[in-house]
């Protein structure tokens, strides 16, 4: 059982978007997980075996509890009918009552699908005629993180004390970045010399906007419901 899960595409997904809040959230006390849809083998860069290791080391950084891989294609996400039986398996077995998961527009589209795919199952796996063997659950909230796609934030969480953390479990991904010591290795986005520094800048100014040195967006569907907003916004 886990308090919250986090959802990715590929291996480093969520320690680049999401880092920061889901080592605050360990930090709080709560129980944390992070299930990837799929092991990264068409990147560019790094073998699924060396992918993997660097994944649970990144999780061991932020003090995740459970990494699993779903073991889909990667490349080729896909919300189809197998693919939410899986996710809600995983929903079911958990139990987190947060879930944090991609936005659903993207160029890339195991993002795109990611998101769409973890939303459904999310619902889906409230309904106890979807039978896996299991007892039904709906977690409580689904919040999205921002890959490519630019969007209005609901909330942005202040990372500050957490941001050196973050882009340690993000460094913990070595094969991804840029490596002096290996000049003749292909080029990819994220293997440009100036990638992490750009992570940085994206999370300083999402920051910027809620007063704090780094930041990361989040989005939310619906409404919130403030009992108290002095209690929320005023306390001193
Ligand atoms: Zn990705």
């Amino acid at each position: 059982m886990l308090d919250v899960l986090a959802f990715g595409a590929h291996p480093d997904d969520v320690e680049m978007t999401s880092g920061g809040l889901l080592c605050r959230l360990v930090d709080a006390g709560l129980a944390v997980g992070i299930i990837d849809l799929t092991r990264g083998e068409l990147g560019t860069r790094g073998t699924p075996e060396v992918r993997t290791k660097e994944a649970q080391a990144a999780a061991r950084i932020m003090g995740a509890r459970v990494r699993e891989c779903l073991d889909m294609p990667d490349g080729a996400v896909r919300n189809t009918a197998e693919a939410r039986i899986e996710v809600i398996r995983a929903l079911r077995k958990y139990r987190p009552r947060l879930i944090i998961i991609p936005y659903w527009e993207c160029e890339h589209p195991d993002h795109a699908n990611t998101g769409r795919l973890v939303k459904e199952s999310a619902y889906l796996a409230g309904l106890k005629k979807i039978d896996t063997g299991q007892e039904r659950f709906r977690p409580a909230r689904v919040i999205h993180y921002m890959t490519h796609h630019r969007f209005e934030p609901s909330f942005i969480v202040p990372i500050d004390e957490y941001f050196e953390r973050k882009m340690e479990a993000v460094r913990a991904h070595a094969s991804q970045f840029y490596r002096p010591d290996a000049p003749d290795e292909d080029e990819t986005r994220i293997s440009q010399p100036g990638f992490l520094d750009l992570l940085a800048l994206r999370d300083r100014t999402y920051g910027a906007m809620v007063g704090a040195m780094y930041g990361e967006p989040y989005f939310m569907r619906g409404i919130l419901r403030i009992e108290n907003p002095f209690a929320l916004w005023c306390r001193t």
